[in-house]
């Protein structure tokens, strides 16, 4: 009887057996072996970029970081492209295809907080936190290239790999500048990922945007002695916001415009002679944002003339909406069911739950299985806005969501940067290693796949170049402080 239930059993394990192989290519499991090796990486690189939690432009030591890993793998680098010092390539290889992985790093201002299920600052004192994940986004694209160039060249794969190193996503800033110079003009594809509650492939295109400040001139003299003698800055940056919250009504229900008072004058006594505002205008893609934008700009001048002050408008930045590309799109879904849902322990679960009920949400634990790919691409639109977009009208390009936060918490909140420096979290990213490995694998020996992507991308772009949505000779913001 025993030995019956032996021949069983083995006959099950190789009935299951093809349907894996069916699913991955002995290519992919080349590079799946690959990434099981790099597991302390991963770990290593989400941790670390954690710690140092770096916000915009002012990831430095993250940079060299990654850039350390990158270069002994064998990688060759370029530092502070694009006018950037946190921005840099790797390459490996030659020749065609040239397929780019999107890594980002920063974190963002004052969610920083232990890697437990409740409030409470780090005990280094840093304020910073990575509420977006981007050091599991960092972990992960660089841990995958590392992966591909090593089958790449135990297998005399054809094709330049670059990891972009791209900084300042939180702020929209880094593949904008990186784009208008250039950078990712000669891809014939793009790959990315982002942490988040559920996994998915990224069938959505978020928001368009233009990120801007408009700063009035007047005027000062005394408001009670001599107020003929002033001219209002205030007055101006009042009547603007007046007008663009009248235009609200006869805008298209897509449209999201949102400000900040950032100076708004000194004191009452003195008639403001310097006002400013700062927008963002976003909506479902560039030529309705690029309408907002020309209105509000109208109103500007309108406030100016009637007050009779003078304006000044500085266009930060500016991103296009992303553009989906559904061969990629489904290699990368193909990619996730073949790996199949992410598991947890029990005190990982304990652990999400305790968050949940400490962010006052349903206590409905972690996500790990994949979500099926909806039949309409893209399946939703609108929302925030990501620099992702730029690339993606640039080259085919393609990603998706992977679980590295328990379902429901808040976003850019303590609560995620929380779970970002945890299992949880690192459990995210390696699996998200997995699934850039194994597209971007398929991208470099599948012609038909490429050829396919390209197809679609001029189909949706109708072939026309793409065109950088800030002025050609502005630089990018680089904030003060200066390498520590
Ligand atoms: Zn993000």
């Amino acid at each position: 009887m025993k030995v019956y239930i032996q021949v069983f059993f083995i006959i099950l394990f190789f009935a299951l057996q093809p349907a894996f192989a069916q699913k991955i290519s002995s290519l992919k499991k080349e590079v799946l072996k690959e990434v099981d090796g790099l597991k302390p990486e991963v770990d290593e690189i989400s941790e670390k970029l954690w710690d140092f939690s770096e916000t915009a432009l002012l990831e430095y030591k993250s940079c060299e970081l990654l850039i350390g890993k990158l270069e002994s793998a064998g990688f060759s680098i370029e530092k502070n492209v694009a006018g950037m010092p946190t921005a840099f390539i790797a390459s490996y290889g030659s020749g065609e295809p040239v397929i780019g992985i999107l890594a980002e790093f920063d974190a963002l201002p004052s969610v920083g907080n232990s890697a437990i299920p409740e409030k409470k600052e780090r005990a280094d004192g840093i304020t910073n936190g990575h509420g977006c994940g981007h050091n599991l986004f960092g972990a992960a694209c660089v841990s995958s290239a590392i992966a591909i160039r090593k089958v790449m060249e135990t297998k005399k794969i054809k094709g330049t790999l670059r990891l972009y190193g791209c900084p300042a996503e939180e702020t929209v800033i880094g593949k904008v500048y990186m784009a208008k110079a250039g950078l990712f003009d000669d891809l014939d594809g793009a790959l990315h990922w982002h942490p988040g509650t559920e996994n998915s492939a990224w069938n959505a295109t978020g928001s368009a945007m233009n990120n801007f400040e408009i700063e009035f001139f007047g005027k000062s003299s005394h408001s009670a002695r001599d107020p003929w003698n002033g001219r209002s800055a205030l007055d101006a940056l009042e009547m603007l916001n007046f007008g663009v919250n009248q235009m609200r009504e006869h805008v298209e229900p897509t449209a999201r415009i949102h400000y900040v008072i950032t100076n708004g004058g000194v004191a009452p006594n003195v008639v403001p002679n310097y006002t400013k505002v700062w927008y963002f205008a976003r909506d479902i893609d560039r030529p309705r944002v690029e309408s907002h934008y020309s209105r509000i700009l109208k109103i500007a001048e309108g406030a100016a003339m009637a007050t009779e002050t003078e304006f000044k408008v500085k266009l930060i930045t500016g991103v296009h909406e992303v553009l989906p590309n559904l061969p990629l799109l489904k290699e990368v879904q193909k990619n996730m069911d073949a790996i199949g849902a992410i598991s947890y322990t029990d005190e990982e679960l304990k652990w999400a739950k305790e968050l949940q009920k400490n962010s006052g949400k349903e206590e409905k634990g972690i996500k790990g299985e994949v979500r099926p790919l909806e039949s309409e691409v893209p399946a939703e639109k609108g929302g925030g806005s990501t620099d992702v977009a730029e690339v993606s009208y640039i080259t085919p390009t393609s990603g998706f969501r992977a679980t590295t936060a328990p379902y429901g918490i808040p976003w850019h909140s303590w609560q995620a940067a929380s779970s970002h420096g945890t299992t949880i979290g690192r459990k995210g990213a390696f699996y998200a290693t997995k699934i850039l490995a194994m597209t971007g694998i398929e991208m470099f020996t599948n012609p038909e796949l490429m050829e396919a992507a390209k197809k679609d991308f001029l189909e949706r772009t109708g072939g026309k170049p793409y065109k950088c949505p800030i002025p050609e000779n502005q630089q990018p913001p680089i904030p003060e402080q200066k390498n520590p």
